[in-house]
């Protein structure tokens, strides 16, 4: 099934068969990639689970210095330094963020003069970073939602030896309660190796009365917890072969509906220094929530199965994110993402004659399982906005890419078909918008590809130039991936054409891929291409690339345009570039693109993916013949 006309991905994804999708389904799920870790926020949680009031007190043990993302300075002072609490010294704080920089360095003062109780050996203390309590100001006031913005490098001062336990603990640690799982976020310890996370049921949980979770990394998510009990927990650092000082307790109460998967810490690189962004807030991050529709009850474990989840991760949210993640620019920034799913059982599947599903996507499965159209404001967008608003930090700015749409939040919709035996159906990408309020809508994707699904929501890039049912687009932007123009000099990816300073050497690899009726785009290969209608103007009649079989989509890897133009998105997304695409593009042109490339490179197929051959294709030129050639559309001056 095809739209007639699909006009611009703003309101309408492509929409892909099964069939052809299949192949590529089964294979790009066989990449792996290990899920992210790390965490960082500065308040202890304490929440009821379901809507989350989460507060916290701030300053963990640390103490001092709280640096904080973005300037917000070192209210850690307010969270004074005591030191590493019971022990040691705490820390000094040397700051980490810009201007906490400063307070924290005084607060070293403080640490080291301060020695710790116990701490016999405050040696380290003053000398070791520290920045510890990030911002408890934040934790401490928020009821009701994360507003803190929490310390970012909030760390821990590594301390004395002593007696009473190594100095500095770690910063604010803070518990983030979801359904059945808790996430466990701390700032960075300087020079720490590792952390040990410690849980208990009872409020006095120490490293003493704790069970360990040795080796936690920070964004650790403890899952298998039971809604409705509270969990406390601290947590150490390791450095130099010494444990901590504990960090001040933080507890949670699991509940809800919504699974936390994957807990992305916001330290990610910031593409123009190549240092960590300050740490984005949670609330800040790229909220991911993949909703799980027609699994009865007895498959829920078929989305997600925690057990699975550290071994085979043969399920559908796992599979989600290890293809997604195994992708550039997402492999690059996985720490600007929290992914949660939504375990919710359907009466029936999508293949019962009157089904009877949890989100009540349209499915049409008269041949192979493939999406119906999902309106804008239908049920699918009524039931999935109820549960939204009970997430725990549900979407509160519209500004996000294309039209009033949400700047921290993506929707998935992986879709279980029987038939597979997974989440499969073809996809589609569309916006479902908040029924109490028009204003508000989160992109959605839906179905397999779902990179290629994902990508369209998550960046708001178009696709399938080469689809006989498309037509070129009249205007475009900064971000636009494919254009009405195979002109080079006004091609929004100009920068990436042969000869220029990114590509000084490549010739072949970018151009204007396409047709005047249908648009052009950068590459001929790329994640964003289309699965069917390719073949009509670069197949052969038989072989390979023929106009029934040809696929122009390169599951593994995005054009360089495209993810230049996703990783944009990140950091559109995450309030570090503004919202408004021309600003940020002009800035992106003018601070990012270059670092960017130089980071991470000019990417060729065949130099960085083994096996694939640069820009060539059979072609069927239907005005000459069949012979197949090597093809190249170069831009016209
Ligand atoms: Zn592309």
């Amino acid at each position: 099934m095809r739209n007639p006309r699909r006009p611009e991905i703003r309101e309408m994804g492509q929409i892909s068969p099964w069939r052809r999708t299949l192949a590529v389904f089964a294979s790009t799920f066989l990449l792996a990639l290990p899920g992210c870790s790390g965490g960082d926020e500065a308040s202890d949680a304490e929440s009821d689970g379901a809507a989350g009031a989460i507060q916290g007190l701030g300053g963990s043990g640390a103490g001092l210095g709280g640096a904080s993302s973005g300037g917000a300075v070192a209210a850690g002072g307010t969270a004074p330094a005591v030191g590493g609490g019971d022990l040691g010294l705490g820390g000094a704080a040397v700051g980490a963020g810009g201007a906490a920089v400063g307070a924290g360095g005084a607060a070293v003062g403080a640490g080291g003069a301060a020695p710790g109780v116990g701490g016999a050996d405050p040696g380290l203390g003053g000398a070791d970073p520290g920045l510890g309590g990030a911002d408890p100001g934040v934790g401490g006031a928020a009821t009701g939602g994360f507003a803190g913005s929490p310390g970012v490098g909030g760390d821990v001062g590594v301390g004395g030896t002593g007696a009473g336990g190594g100095g500095g603990a770690p910063g604010a640690l803070s518990a983030i309660p979801a359904n059945g799982t808790i996430g466990l976020e701390w700032p960075v310890t300087p020079g720490a190796t590792s952390y040990n996370l410690y849980w208990s049921t009872t409020a006095d949980v120490s490293p003493t009365t704790g069970t360990l979770i040795a080796g936690a990394e920070r964004g650790y998510v403890h899952r298998d917890t039971s809604n409705g009990q509270t969990y406390y927990y601290v947590v150490t650092a390791v450095v130099d072969g010494s444990e901590s000082a504990p960090s001040d307790v933080a507890s949670a109460t699991p509940g809800g509906e919504w699974v936390l998967e994957q807990l992305g810490t916001g330290d990610f690189t910031d593409v123009v220094t190549g240092a960590p962004v300050p740490t984005v807030p949670v609330e800040q991050r790229v909220h991911i929530l993949l909703f799980g529709e027609g699994y009865l009850a007895s498959e829920l474990y078929k989305l997600h199965d925690h057990t699975d989840h550290s071994g085979a991760r043969d399920n559908d949210v796992d599979r989600w994110i290890d293809l997604v993640f195994s992708i550039e620019p997402y492999s690059l920034f996985p720490e600007a993402f929290v992914i949660w799913y939504l375990p919710r059982a359907s009466n029936t599947t999508i293949r019962d004659p009157n089904p009877d599903t949890a989100f009540q996507v349209p499915v049409d499965v008269s041949s192979f399982a493939q999406m119906g159209s999902v309106p804008t404001d239908g049920a699918t967008a009524q039931i999935a906005w109820a549960a939204i608003d009970d997430h725990l930090f549900p979407p509160a700015d519209f500004t996000g890419p294309a039209f009033r749409r949400a700047r921290n939040a993506v929707a998935a919709f992986l879709i279980f078909d029987p038939d597979y035996d997974q989440a499969s159906v073809s996809g589609l990408a569309t916006s479902l918008q908040n029924p109490a309020d028009a204003n508000q809508r989160i992109a959605a994707a839906f179905g397999v590809g779902h990179a290629h699904e994902f990508t369209h929501s998550f960046a708001n890039v178009r696709d399938e130039y080469m689809e006989t049912s498309n037509s070129a687009p009249s205007s475009w932007s900064g971000t636009s991936n494919v254009v009405g123009t195979n002109v080079c000099g006004d091609l929004p990816w100009s920068h990436l054409l042969y000869g220029s300073t990114i590509n000084p050497s490549v010739d072949g690899l970018v151009g204007a891929f396409g047709d005047p009726s249908l648009g052009y785009h950068s590459e001929l290969l790329c994640l964003m291409n289309g699965t069917h209608d390719n073949g009509e103007f670069y197949g052969t009649s038989t072989g390979s690339c023929s106009p029934t079989s040809c696929t122009l989509r390169s599951e593994d890897r995005m054009c360089n345009y495209c993810r230049e133009t996703t990783a944009l998105r990140v950091f559109q997304r995450t309030g570090i570039l503004p919202v408004d695409d021309d600003t940020a593009v002009a800035e992106w042109a003018a601070s990012y693109r270059t670092p960017f490339y130089a980071q991470y490179e000019f990417r060729v197929p065949g130099v960085h993916f083994p096996g694939l051959v640069p820009q060539s294709n059979d072609r069927r030129d239907p005005e000459t013949s069949d012979a197949e050639r090597q093809i190249y559309q170069a831009c016209v001056p």
